[in-house]
């Protein structure tokens, strides 16, 4: 698997975080009273999920993690398709892709361990660089970001002379710095309408693109890239859902193929989706998205049903506890971006952000 934009591609700088940092030594992983007492409170929000047989082989991991992030000043930022014990043991911050590099900017901390895909973590790399970014496994790549290139965008900008090019944030560095402005799945809509004109790409995502399109009088133009996770959701399987529980409400990614969007109750963001299920309380729910999100979610929502038919990200599931605490003790897996590239990536970024706060 190729990883663009990954320190392997950029040679101009060496990671120096261990160098910096400093090799700290392994800690003890026995469970003791003392582990099982403080980890007490995290089993409460995963017990819904882990057996209580399991969580002595858990627990020290955990605790340990946690020990480790307050000797490094580091903070754990998390997505929301994470596994559970790392989306309630060892988190600082969870969201989506923007909420989680928006919060690296803010947090004091000076090293972020990103607990996501390589994408994400350039994204806090590009708006934080004066911290370092670690991520417990570099080869944790993304469909949609390998699915087009800085000169991709270049040569589609040469085709097409004055159509405004959109990137959604699931892109490497390279791609954003050739895009006018970046987009999330949350605002897709508002940033493909703020250009005022009749047409203009949003790479990479087809379906996204397609659904957003579907939605504005705005001709909307693709590139040929997909979720290898929401795509693979069919309307027809959805549909065979509601006729064994009629009463459930369906809510999806707009990363799926617009004929499933067609099917949901709802269609939104990770953070959307979550928001929704808090607010509506529906008595069962499907989430159709990557795995982790309703093991996540359900200790939040008590009272909610999830039937969980999910697609897992083999990309996402490469970040494990104990990768992290390796990283940690470590200091490894820095992500490194060109500056050059970085300041051009970060303009795309940062239109967005103040387009939202507009
Ligand atoms: S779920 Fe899809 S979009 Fe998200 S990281 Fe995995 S492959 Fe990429």
């Amino acid at each position: 698997m190729t990883i663009t934009s990954s320190p392997a591609a950029f040679k101009g700088a060496t990671p120096v975080a261990l160098e910096r940092f400093g090799r700290l030594p392994r800690p003890d992983l026995t469970y003791t009273p003392e582990v099982a007492e403080a980890t007490a409170p995290i089993y409460e929000k995963l017990k819904h999920i882990i057996p209580a047989i399991e969580w002595p082989a858990l627990a020290p991991t955990i605790h340990a993690i946690n020990l480790l992030k307050k000797q490094r000043n580091a903070v754990i930022l998390a997505h929301n398709y994470m596994t559970p014990d790392i989306y309630h043991g060892v988190a600082d911050i969870v969201g989506d892709s923007l909420q989680l590099a928006i919060e690296a900017t803010r947090t004091d901390a000076q090293v972020i361990v990103q607990c996501g895909v390589h994408f994400m973590a350039e994204t806090s790399k590009i708006l934080s660089p004066e911290k370092t970014v670690l991520i417990p496994d570099m080869r944790a790549g993304c469909s949609l970001a390998e699915s087009i290139t800085g000169a991709d965008v270049r040569a589609l900008r040469e085709r097409n002379p004055g159509v405004p090019i959109i990137t959604y944030v699931n892109t490497s560095a390279d791609v954003k710095a050739e895009c006018d402005i970046c987009c999330t799945s949350s605002n897709a809509l508002e940033v493909v309408e703020s250009f005022g004109v009749d047409r203009v790409f949003l790479i990479p995502d087809k379906y996204l693109a397609a659904n957003v399109g579907n939605k504005t009088d705005v001709e909307v133009l693709v590139w040929d890239g997909a979720c290898e996770v929401h795509e693979r959701f069919t309307a027809k399987e959805l549909r065979d859902y509601r006729k064994i529980e009629p009463d459930i409400k369906i809510i999806a990614h707009p990363e799926c193929p617009p004929e499933v969007v067609a099917e949901a109750d709802f269609a939104g963001s990770t953070a959307h989706m979550i928001d929704w299920v808090k607010t509506r309380k529906p008595e069962k729910v499907m989430m159709i998205t990557e795995c982790s999100m309703a093991d996540n979610v359900a200790s939040e929502t008590p009272g909610v049903n999830y039937i969980r038919p999910c697609n897992l990200c083999p990309h996402m599931k490469r970040i494990t506890l104990d990768k992290i605490l390796d990283t940690l003790v470590e200091m490894k897996e820095e992500v490194v971006v060109d500056p050059v590239v970085a300041e051009k990536a970060r303009v795309a970024v940062e239109r967005m952000i103040n387009l939202k706060k507009n």
